[in-house]
């Protein structure tokens, strides 16, 4: 057997920001996306091996631009004319490299969001460089992933459920944090919709005090759902989490607003979380996410990967998923043509599952002019 190469010489990067118009606005508790932007990463390294990555980008939603334009102008100059013996070493390298220019900005976010991208197209690279599904050059051996219907909002979820079901999803999450008096009837909605033996689960986008999140845990103690998710703020303390799950007989889930690998530590070390959502574009990539995945994996609790975006972060999502097995992977029921065209298997479940193909890297390459002209089509047609 041939020995995996992992190195990278003289890699130059280039963003490619889309943003795809839509008919129906997405709204949250924190915004309203009027489209649906991309920041997909190209990565090439000087032997000519090629790879893509996706930086997270959703809110605010003019900043999928400055994202790209971070990657274009500030990391590029720190790969092009070095060599690294991985892509773990590029992305410690990316880190430190920005680390004060990050804090002198007030962007960690972006910045990290901008890392993980190009982490996920160097990690491409190197997949297709040897001629192997990502998954498999990640130590997976089955390539089977659970996934499950995400973004399902509070106006008629039972209609969005139905449709997912016949689409072959099997779990369902559904937006919460409305009022008892919408949260419940339609979580009764949405369990009855997706059918016997069909997991549920409710995501209150940290829309809650401890207050309201205990007296809320009582109430959806009465379904068996498979989890709760940010029932608090992300930065609320841990002693917060923790009592919230000593009177929650449902697990609680969180992870992705949490960043950088003693961030992950925390987490796990409240023991308040039994479901963890890192999301690899938005801290970490595959080089941060591994690590804290497999410490995810050795305390007994769930991985479960957050993503909401581009079909090519959620290849690497369920690649990185499928390497080292855990829960579902969430995949957004919105309508987005950004995803659907591009994440290959995952389009098409068959009864809750997907398999990744035998096609090296991610198994997708971007037609980046072809997407332009359908963003641009969608615009005239408006
Ligand atoms: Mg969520």
């Amino acid at each position: 057997m041939t020995e995996t190469n992992l190195e990278l010489r003289r890699v130059e990067l280039r963003a490619h920001v889309l943003r795809l118009p839509i008919s129906q606005p997405v709204r949250t508790s924190f915004g309203t996306m009027h489209d649906r932007p991309a920041v997909l990463v190209q990565a090439r390294d000087a032997d000519g091996a090629e790879g893509w990555g996706e930086a997270w980008c959703n809110f605010p939603p003019c900043g999928a631009e400055h994202r790209g334009r971070l990657i274009d102008t500030v990391l590029s100059a720190h790969l092009r004319e070095r060599e690294f013996e991985s892509p773990a070493a590029a992305f410690a390298h990316l880190h430190e490299a920005t680390a004060v220019l990050a804090l002198q900005s007030g962007e960690p976010g972006p910045f990290a969001q901008a890392i993980a991208g190009v982490d996920l197209a160097l990690w491409d690279l190197v997949a297709r460089r040897n001629a192997q599904p990502l998954w498999r050059l990640l130590g997976g051996s089955d390539p089977t992933v659970g996934v499950y219907a995400s973004g399902i909002n509070p106006e008629h979820p039972e209609r969005v459920v139905r449709a997912r079901r016949d689409d072959g999803y099997r779990a369902f999450k559904l937006k919460i944090g409305f009022g008892t008096d919408i949260d419940i009837p339609n979580i009764e909605r949405v369990v009855e919709a997706a059918g016997d033996g069909a997991t549920v689960m409710v995501d209150a986008n940290q829309g809650w005090s401890l207050e309201q999140a205990l007296r809320m845990a009582v109430v959806l103690d009465r379904f068996d759902l498979a989890w709760i998710e940010e029932p608090l703020r992300a930065d609320r303390p841990w002693s917060e989490w923790q009592e919230l799950q000593r009177h929650s007989r449902t697990p609680l889930a969180a992870g992705e607003n949490v960043a950088g690998a003693r961030g992950f530590e925390e987490l796990l070390a409240s023991g308040a979380v039994r479901v963890v959502q890192p999301d690899v574009a938005k801290w970490g990539g595959i080089s941060g996410c591994l690590p804290v995945v497999r410490r995810i994996r050795a305390q007994g609790a769930t991985y479960a990967p957050h993503f909401l975006g581009a079909g090519i972060g959620l290849l690497h999502s369920a690649h990185l998923l499928a390497a080292t097995g855990g829960g579902m992977l969430e995949v957004d029921s919105n309508p987005n043509a950004l995803r659907s065209l591009l994440c290959g298997p995952l389009a098409r479940p068959g009864d809750g599952r997907a398999t990744l193909t035998e096609v090296e890297g991610i198994g997708v390459r971007p037609d980046i002019p072809a997407l332009r002209e359908l963003c641009a089509a969608s615009r005239s047609s408006d």
